[in-house]
């Protein structure tokens, strides 16, 4: 059984319980009132959604995500975006981090 995005309900499951926060910048899917912007939405860390496992695949907000689009990582975290909302290499969540570290 998987979602739309062909996530298996294991993955899903982890990821939900570890993304309690946008992975990019952090905010909280808890205790933020979901709007367009600040909604959990699937993220493919890195852009191959045959890449299914839970390390690419993450949870970030609304805004997060239609910022990033089909951009590389590195290439969007020297984004506009990403510098006035001070998301860098050291913010970023784990699943991020281990991903640059691979670089
Ligand atoms: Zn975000």
């Amino acid at each position: 059984m998987s979602n739309r995005w062909g996530i298996s309900k294991h993955v899903e499951d982890l990821v939900r319980e570890r993304d309690l926060n946008c992975v990019y910048c952090g905010i909280s899917f808890i205790s933020t009132i979901p709007t367009y912007k600040t909604r959990p939405t699937w993220e493919h860390i890195v852009n191959d959604v045959r890449l299914r496992g839970e390390d690419n695949v993450a949870l970030c907000c609304g805004s997060c995500n239609a910022s990033k689009g089909s951009k590389l990582l590195m290439d969007w975290l020297k984004s506009n975006y990403c510098s006035t909302k001070g998301i860098t290499e050291k913010s970023v969540a784990m699943p991020v981090k281990s991903h640059l570290a691979e670089k």
